[in-house]
């Protein structure tokens, strides 16, 4: 009996004991294929031999030092090595333990900005419905998933939501994807004006939208209609990369696949690879320079922030992906996978849409295909589907939720950027028939 309390309490979890390439290994002496990195988070497999070479060397030198006295090499390392592949502008790093840490990091930042510039009535945060943030008070706030709010909702910061830009659901029948963007894009606008143009400190988004909505990609020019509309009324932009970012969907930051560089970005999950906890916030000059310029600080900390052996795992980590060209596998891999789950599950009949990015890809689950009817919420497709492909030796990520009661259940699907053809193969394999065995189960 575990006296860890989990996030499901019943649940009955394998004990995890083991961990090699893109496998895990639990106590009863199962092998599964980790084709969802956790959460995203996995992006060079288990027990990488330079990662742990690196650790290992850390630990020996330094395990902990506070950054309220000192800075380490290992963090000035993992910080220089992110500028130098940073989206324009963004030129000071902020390490966190996390992807809560850094988004809670981000909006402290964005308020403290405008306070430095004499701009203190600036109060108010917009994200979109359907996305996720992390699970503190501020980054919940900023999350639009209803699910995980409600409880919570009279301690939470009062935030403003718009509709996320989701094409299966919200673009119409006939509508251009350059007429949707707009459409879709001017809510953010709409938004800004309804408040009042000087009092929005910041919009946040998901590049693309992860763990709420499987891997749901912008269409064309979106982000950049959104970065013209924060420029145009003075409101930070801030991009949500824990999930997406750190090569996930094929370069090394999303948002570059839609031209466009944030005032603030949050990254994590990928950047330690699951090695250590380790998150960060990139920030741009300007915000540097009011910190700078004016009281000196940014009004934050926490105990472990900087933590020696967190930034070593990141810099190997991001070490490794470069030495090994691994974007490059990202890239091609993706496309792979793309294919073989278009092959596999396309026609399949509770299968709505197949979309993502790189190797983040995303398969939506409909009772209906032509109404894009979901499954009853009640039914719990998503943990039938996870118990089902657990059963098969595979991990994938399903969710479920609704937004306006259209959103399903869906599988997130976020295998290691060292996957070749044969590990597609079988993630493919096992998904789809976990899906079939689900989805026969609730038919019957
Ligand atoms: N932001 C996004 C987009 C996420 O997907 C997550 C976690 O899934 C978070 C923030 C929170 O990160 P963490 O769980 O590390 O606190």
């Amino acid at each position: 009996m575990t006296r860890i309390l989990h996030r499901a309490i019943h649940s009955r979890m394998p004990v995890a004991v083991g961990g090699k390439g893109i496998e895990l290994f639990d106590a009863g002496g199962n092998a599964y294929i980790d084709a969802s990195g956790g959460a995203a988070v996995s992006c060079l497999g288990h027990a990488h031999p330079a990662v742990l070479a690196a650790l290992h060397e850390q630990l020996d030198r330094l395990a902990y030092a506070h950054t309220g006295f000192f800075t380490s090499e290992a963090a000035e390392g993992l910080a220089d090595l992110l500028i130098e592949d940073a989206p324009a502008g963004l030129g000071h790093v902020y390490l966190v333990s996390g992807g809560s840490e850094a988004v809670e990091a981000a909006l402290k930042m964005a308020r403290q900005y405008f306070v430095e510039k004499g701009e203190p009535q600036r109060r108010h945060i917009i994200a979109r419905r359907q996305s996720y943030h992390g699970n503190t008070l501020g980054a919940l706030a900023a999350g639009g998933n209803e699910w995980r709010r409600a409880q919570f909702k009279p301690l939470l910061i009062e935030t403003h939501h718009i509709d996320p830009c989701y094409a299966y659901h919200l673009q119409e029948p006939g509508e251009s994807d350059e007429a949707y963007a707009e459409r879709a894009a001017r809510q953010l606008e709409d938004k800004i004006l309804e408040l009042g143009a000087d009092e929005v400190i910041a919009f946040v988004a998901e590049t693309v939208v992860g763990a709420t909505a499987g891997a749901v990609p912008p269409v064309a020019d979106y982000l950049k209609r959104i970065r013209a509309i924060c420029d145009r009324y003075g409101v930070l932009l801030i991009l949500d990369e824990v999930m997406c970012g750190m090569g996930r969907t094929g370069t090394l930051h999303a948002c570059e696949q839609d031209g466009v560089a944030p005032d603030l970005m949050t990254i994590a999950k990928g950047l330690g690879g699951g090695y250590q906890p380790v998150g960060a916030v990139l920030l741009s000059e300007k915000i540097y320079n009011a910190f700078a310029g004016g009281s000196g600080f940014f009004q934050h900390g926490h105990t472990y922030m900087g933590h020696p052996m967190a930034a070593a795992a990141g810099l190997a980590v991001q070490q490794v992906i470069r030495r090994e060209n691994l974007l490059a596998n990202v890239v091609a891999m993706g496309a792979e996978l793309e294919r073989q789950l278009t092959e596999r599950l396309g026609n399949h009949h509770h299968v709505g849409d197949i979309r993502g990015r790189g190797l983040f890809r995303g398969v939506e689950l409909v009772a209906d295909r032509a109404s894009k009817r979901p499954f009853d919420p009640k039914l719990k497709l998503n943990a039938l589907i996870k118990k089902e492909a657990m059963a098969r030796g595979l991990m994938v990520y399903p969710m479920g939720g609704t937004i306006d009661g259209r959103l399903g259940d869906h599988v997130l699907l976020a295998p290691p950027f060292i996957v070749d053809r044969a590990d597609i193969g079988r993630i493919v394999e096992r998904l789809g028939d976990a899906i079939d065995a689900a989805t026969r189960a609730l038919s019957n």
